[in-house]
């Protein structure tokens, strides 16, 4: 069954499809200027440009409604970034309409509303490591209503339509609506296919996902987790909520997002977890935090009670959240 295209799931998959194609002609070409140089994370002109562009649109159909994302034009209008405001003025021109950069700006600090009640949560680009390394990146969009998660798109420039990993295959874009299903077309068909997660029930055969940055992650307790899971399968190192989406296809089965020193207990980003949540629980997975707990996308623009995340097909969630509680015993 294809899915019902309501005015705000259109607008959603407009939104995202434009980005990816913004991404899939900037790709790895990005070139050194066009990131901006902070000690945090990069940043680069295609992270601005998708953001200002959702912006946009969202002003044009819905707006009343409010957009909750992860950039905001501060450091662009420093005038040593003015370059790179150009390029994303320019960019913005391409792929939605000519603008000047204060109007770009504008777009962009749409994103920084108060989350609360109604709002829209985007990830312009999750990944933006593995986006200029060559690695998995996503365009991650959603909808929430008083901390329920309506519908979310993701769109996976480098995952096939089968959610796996393929430079070159043109990109997937997955769309999960809550109560009805989710679902993955190749960017550019109309064909949708339902996704359903995989059927893995012994845990020494689960594959598991976890981040291509070993600073995003406890590496210690990450190996004594496979250890004590007995794992005999190569985990997938990957970037971004691509891993979300090969947990929703049945590519892999747990994701384990543990708690680092980058990241301590209540300081994940609502934007990194909340369109993959909805497409993996859609798709018959689970999820909660590391203690078990439902996430709540009601405490700002952070998960602030909660701690990690643990990502399953469902089947094999309670086991792997006695395996991380036992290793924390042993390890603390
Ligand atoms: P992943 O590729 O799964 O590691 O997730 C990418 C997201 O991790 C980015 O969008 C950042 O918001 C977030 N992030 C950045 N730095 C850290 C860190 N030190 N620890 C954990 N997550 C981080
Ligand atoms: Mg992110």
């Amino acid at each position: 069954m294809q899915p019902h295209l309501s005015p705000q799931i259109k607008f959603s998959l407009n939104a995202v499809e434009v980005g990816m194609r913004l991404c899939l002609h900037i790709q790895t070409g990005d070139s050194k200027e066009s990131r901006i140089k902070t000690d945090a994370s990069p940043v680069t002109v295609a992270d601005y440009a998708v953001q200002a562009i959702t912006g946009a649109l969202l002003a044009e159909r819905f707006p009343e409604e409010s957009l909750v994302a992860e950039e905001s034009s501060a450091t662009l209008q420093e005038t040593n970034n003015r370059g790179i405001l150009d390029a994303i003025t320019e960019l913005v021109g391409q792929y939605h309409r000519r603008a000047d950069s204060n109007e770009v700006c504008t777009w962009i600090d749409r994103g920084a509303a108060d989350p609360g009640g109604r709002f829209w949560v985007m990830d312009p680009i999750d990944g933006t490591k593995g986006f200029i390394r060559g690695g998995q990146y996503v365009i991650a969009l959603a909808r929430i209503e008083d901390g329920e998660i309506g519908l979310s798109v993701l769109g996976c420039p480098r995952l096939n339509p089968q959610l796996q990993p393929d430079m070159d295959c043109g990109g997937t874009i997955l769309l999960a609506v809550r109560g009805k299903g989710a679902w993955a077309r190749r960017l550019g068909d109309l064909k949708w296919h339902r996704l359903q997660v995989s059927d893995q029930a012994d845990p020494c055969f689960a594959r598991i996902a976890h981040s291509y940055e070993p600073s995003h992650t406890n590496q210690g307790r990450l190996k004594e987790i496979l250890s004590t899971l007995g794992t005999r399968v190569d985990t997938l190192p990957m970037d971004s909520q691509a891993k979300y989406a090969m947990i929703a296809g049945g590519t892999c089965e747990l994701l384990y997002r543990l708690t680092s020193s980058g990241r301590p207990p209540g300081s994940e980003c609502i934007w990194d977890h909340a369109a993959g949540t909805l497409v993996v629980t859609e798709a018959g997975g689970k999820i909660t935090d590391l203690n078990g707990k439902e996430l709540d996308f009601t405490k700002g623009r952070t998960l602030a009670v909660n701690e990690g995340v643990l990502v399953s097909n469902g089947i094999l969630h309670d086991a792997a959240l006695e395996t991380y509680q036992r290793v924390v015993g042993k390890m603390g």
